[in-house]
């Protein structure tokens, strides 16, 4: 698929002033500040899409009747642009990030925009809004682009809408860990699934994300970070966190994670790290594993550590795993396992500019 889309600008009048910017950016507090612009297109059925915009940050107008806000025809993307110590800015697989949005539509029942649009909507709203780009001095900092696409039809019937509206909003976003890196311990949801066979665990739709809101309350009413989730027919094998992949150390070495099924979100993270893992030395494994392989493994001392990544964290050691009658130690001591820490700083050095990008994962924006 070719280029469909070009943007027109239209600059805000009355942008945060310089000073008040740098104050954000040296402490941002993540996804409740967002840049001077945002951008906006829109699909119609039988013309395709058009009126490319970079335009002010400001509500979208949408009649009750939009048909996402009754059936939840919506998908996302989660990405960031990263300053380089030489100023410039660039940003990580977002051919992936676009791949994956076109799956995702493709489930949904949305048109799906090229990889050519998708990267040049990302390079349009972040030339217009460059100054929202962390310096790299500021530590892990980066500029969080949140990519979307949304049923706008006014229409209460039950069909894929045939006017639909794509967005691109941007959170300037501080280090995750910004005291140090610290486990998280996660709640076993066992009453809730995240998604099912032939549902749409695999794409970024707004209602899984809703869907692993239960688990996730009942997780942090046992004092848990986040929750677990186990493949819904047999609640037996690993699938994801609400909003992480897992993976696996094991003391021979491999490094493993949950096969995709089908229910799991293909994370960038989780694949970088598996491309990553012969350079680290470690074998790289995707496999069904089951949910006593981690209670007894953690205790008998085949796996040495567990840790969940994505975009936002980029790896995150997992501490305990506790369910309905029962716990199962951490391995992550108090700052996670060896292993855990040096992906997650080659991960860092790359997208940072620090290391060479020997695998050709930065797209300059
Ligand atoms: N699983 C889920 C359910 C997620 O929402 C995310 C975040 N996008 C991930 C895994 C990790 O994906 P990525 O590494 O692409 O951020």
């Amino acid at each position: 698929m070719t280029a469909e889309l070009t943007f027109a600008t239209t600059r805000r009048e009355d942008p945060v002033p310089a000073a008040e910017r740098e104050m954000i950016l040296a402490n941002p507090a993540f996804g409740t500040t967002f840049t001077d612009h945002m951008l906006t297109a829109t699909w119609t059925k039988g013309e395709g899409w058009r009126d490319g915009q970079v335009r002010p940050f400001g509500p979208l107008q949408v009649s009750p009747a939009a048909a996402v806000l009754h059936y939840a025809q919506e998908v996302f993307e989660g990405m960031k642009a990263y300053r380089h110590a030489d100023g410039s800015v660039w940003t990580f697989r977002p051919e992936r990030n676009a791949a994956r949005m076109a799956r995702s539509c493709e489930r949904l029942a949305l048109p799906v925009l090229s990889e050519e649009d998708f990267i040049g909507a990302i390079r349009a709203l972040v030339e217009v809004d460059q100054a929202w780009v962390p310096d790299s001095g500021t530590g892990e900092s980066s500029l969080y682009l949140r990519p979307f696409m949304f049923a706008s039809e006014a229409f209460l019937g039950v069909r894929p809408a045939n006017e639909v509206t794509f967005s691109i909003i941007a959170s300037p976003a501080g280090a995750y860990f910004p005291g140090g890196m610290k486990p998280v311990n996660l709640w076993l949801s066992t009453d809730y699934a995240r998604a099912g066979a032939g549902g749409t665990g695999a794409a970024k739709c707004g209602g899984n994300y809703a869907s692993s809101l239960a688990g996730q309350l009942e997780g942090i009413a046992q004092g848990c970070d986040q929750a677990v989730f186990l493949d819904s027919s047999t609640h037996t094998y690993i699938e994801e966190l609400g909003g992480m992949n897992l993976f696996f150390v094991t003391k021979d070495g491999k490094l493993r994670t949950p096969a995709l099924t089908g229910s799991i979100l293909e994370g960038v993270t989780r694949a970088s790290i598996l491309d990553l893992a012969p350079d680290l030395g470690l074998e790289p494994e995707e496999a069904r594993i089951g949910i006593d392989e981690w209670k007894d493994g953690v205790v008998s001392g085949e796996i040495t550590e567990v840790f969940a990544c994505g975009t936002a964290a980029v790896v995150t050691p997992v501490g305990e795993l506790r369910w309905d009658g029962g716990s199962a130690p951490s391995t992550a001591g108090a700052e996670g396992g060896e292993v855990t820490r040096r992906i997650r700083q080659t991960l860092l050095d790359i997208q940072y500019g620090v290391a060479e990008d020997t695998h050709g994962w930065l797209t300059r924006l």
